[in-house]
């Protein structure tokens, strides 16, 4: 009951896709729906499906980029036999969370899984890897870049430093000038930091400066990690200064000696932000949870 009445408000406020990733409902029907961004790469989406999925299909094979919830990963595979006869060859996964890897098992053990190395770290950590013999483990991982194929083929994964974990790659089709952002950039509302997996929200602000400085010459649209549709690097450089203002908030405030939960209680949408969310997830403690971290932080 509780919870069918969180879901509702978050559903008004339009972010449910990031509540639902986390909270999948048991034995709901999978349906994929797709969105053709480019003649060759797709956006996969599904309600509790968790975390964007994009689908690159590339000259001998497709790449894919995270592999959604528990029991996704089949219905991503057949949805990709609808769209190209080629076989999946390269996973990606932006981060550790279970709505973007949990997926991966169900995949071909052929397929090469790479992420960056701290998300390799995390992911070992889960115990779905260890159920499924190791199928869907990172592969390979890189540090800072790394640049996969060329030509119409190249794709670039960048790490830009810690925020929404210690390991958000930020994955770019530069032929196409679209990067997915995965979770650091989940939508537009306060960000989700996960503590537990390396997140910092005394960080999340330079990493997103740096991720919008590098990227805004090579890149056009963002598909963010649970967003219904695509954001421009406008909404990217917006959703910076929004971690800048409400990090520089709990810093004051902090400073003042208000607790946590009383910055959260005060805290209001600035009104310049429209459509943005006022509502904030309830996951990892909710707005309370990130003055918590922030307070953690710079202790
Ligand atoms: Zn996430």
């Amino acid at each position: 009951m509780k919870r069918a009445v969180i879901l509702g408000l978050l559903v008004a406020a339009g972010s449910v896709a990031m509540v639902a990733a986390e909270q999948p409902a048991a034995n709901a029907p999978k349906v994929i729906e797709v969105e053709k961004v480019k003649d060759n790469l797709f956006v996969l989406r599904g309600a509790g499906g968790g975390g964007n999925t994009a689908v690159f299909v590339m000259a001998n094979g497709v790449a894919v980029v995270d592999a959604k919830n528990p029991g996704w990963g089949q219905p991503i595979l057949s949805k990709i036999k609808e769209l190209t006869p080629k076989p999946v060859t390269l996973l990606i996964n932006t981060h550790t969370h279970g709505d973007h890897v949990s997926g991966n098992v169900e995949f071909p053990a052929s397929v090469d899984v790479v992420v960056q190395e701290n998300t390799k770290t995390n992911m070992e950590k889960m115990p779905i890897f260890k159920e499924h013999n190791n199928n869907g483990m990172a592969k390979r991982t890189f540090k800072d870049k790394m640049t996969i194929g060329t030509g119409a083929d190249q794709i670039d994964l960048y790490y830009f430093g810690r925020g929404h974990t210690n390991g958000d790659a930020w994955i770019v089709f530069p032929t196409h000038r679209i990067v997915h952002s995965g979770d650091i950039f989940a939508g537009k509302s306060v960000p989700l930091i996960d503590g537990n997996n390396g997140g910092s929200m005394v960080e999340i602000p330079a990493t997103l400066r740096k991720a919008h400085s590098t990227l805004s010459k090579s890149v056009d649209q963002i598909i963010n990690g649970h967003m219904p549709a695509q954001t421009t690097m406008a909404d990217l450089n917006e959703f910076v200064q929004f971690n800048e203002e409400l990090v520089a908030y709990g810093r004051a405030g902090l400073k003042a000696g208000k607790t946590p939960e009383q910055l959260a209680a005060e805290w209001k949408l600035p009104e310049k932000y429209s459509g943005y969310s006022s509502q904030v997830s309830a996951l990892m403690g909710g707005l309370p949870g990130r003055f918590q971290l922030l307070q953690k932080e710079i202790q």
